[in-house]
């Protein structure tokens, strides 16, 4: 916030800050029991305590989760009536590892899953999510695996947390081929993960034509990140921010980002500050070094895998 601020992002026409409302329980029930949005209210009223090995909780976490997963719904409602063209959902803590009954991966409630909800409960029928985090959105994935509604496609990090995410979990029942997982070597540069998400998005979107589309946006695919080996820039986040927006506009426009992941703090003002500068067309960039990468080749193959598992559903 302090280098929007100061690089004067915040005070520009183009740009709008809103306060995120709180969620109600019945939005966060949307797609978390009941029964575990009380444990947290319970762990965080009385001082705090971990959901998992990663997931802490203290004295305000349950407040602020709300906010999070208010803020998520906000920018989606902001989008869907028309008064914002797009948004991004800058709030922490992230939610895409957060599953129906439980918290994982600093997650708590996940915050994309419940604005997704909140669309096809206010009559969208056809809702992509993008997820670019480096890790793989277990708990979206397991939210929507079963629904045609949702198309979930993630790419990240293979071999690393949280474990899932392999090319052939497509989804179950009617869900089945609207999950696509695009898990990528570690050291993928800018250049094969804009190979691998044109590929796979643009032929998918053109079949699917989605209504809405979320982003989970994790800056921890940057090579500067302390906790993965993605190698990608400030730069290579702009991209996937202009791609993305592109695909969107074929279809209506409608379009919000939230942030999950990343955890390198010298990386994120720019990368964030590069992606927001796109959603609000405002002519600047934050350039980056260039990083040696893996190579086009070793995610070519990959990229026909995916494809591969993905035939007997999409036109690819
Ligand atoms: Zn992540």
């Amino acid at each position: 916030m302090q280098f929007l601020r100061e690089n004067g992002l915040l005070s520009s026409s183009d740009i709008s800050l809103l306060e995120p409302e709180r969620a109600t329980v019945d939005d966060v029930a949307l797609n978390h029991d009941l029964e575990y949005i009380e444990y947290v209210h319970r762990i965080s009223d009385r001082g705090g305590g971990m959901l998992d090995p990663d997931t802490v909780v203290t004295r305000g976490s349950y407040e602020v989760a709300l906010r999070a997963a208010g803020g998520g719904i906000l920018a989606a409602r902001k989008v869907a009536s028309g008064e914002f063209k797009n948004a991004f959902a800058l709030v922490r803590p992230p939610g895409h590892h957060a599953e129906r009954r439980s918290g994982h991966g600093f997650c708590i409630f996940n915050n994309i899953a419940i604005a997704a909800h909140t669309l096809l409960r206010e009559g969208v029928k056809r809702v992509l999510i993008v997820d670019v985090d480096c890790h793989h959105g277990n708990g979206t994935q397991n939210s929507f695996y079963s629904s045609p509604n949702v198309l979930y496609l993630s790419l990240h990090q293979w071999g690393i947390y949280p474990g899932t995410g392999w090319l052939e979990e497509v989804g179950v029942g009617d869900g089945e081929g609207y999950t696509v997982n695009v898990p990528l070597p570690s050291r993928t540069g800018d250049r094969e993960y804009m190979y691998a998400l044109e590929e796979v998005l643009i032929p998918l979107a053109d079949d699917y034509k989605p209504e809405f589309i979320l982003v989970s946006v994790g800056f921890d695919t940057h090579y500067s990140d302390p906790i993965t080996m993605m190698r990608l820039t400030s730069v290579g986040h702009r991209r996937i921010a202009e791609l993305l927006l592109n695909v969107a506009g074929r279809f209506g426009g409608k379009i919000v980002f939230m942030l999950e992941g990343g955890y390198s703090l010298s990386a994120i003002p720019r990368s964030l500050a590069n992606m927001l500068c796109v959603l609000a067309g405002i002519d600047r960039e934050w350039g980056d070094k260039e990083v040696e990468s893996i190579g086009l080749e070793r995610v070519k193959g990959r990229v026909e895998e995916v494809k591969h598992a993905l035939k007997p559903y999409w036109s690819f």
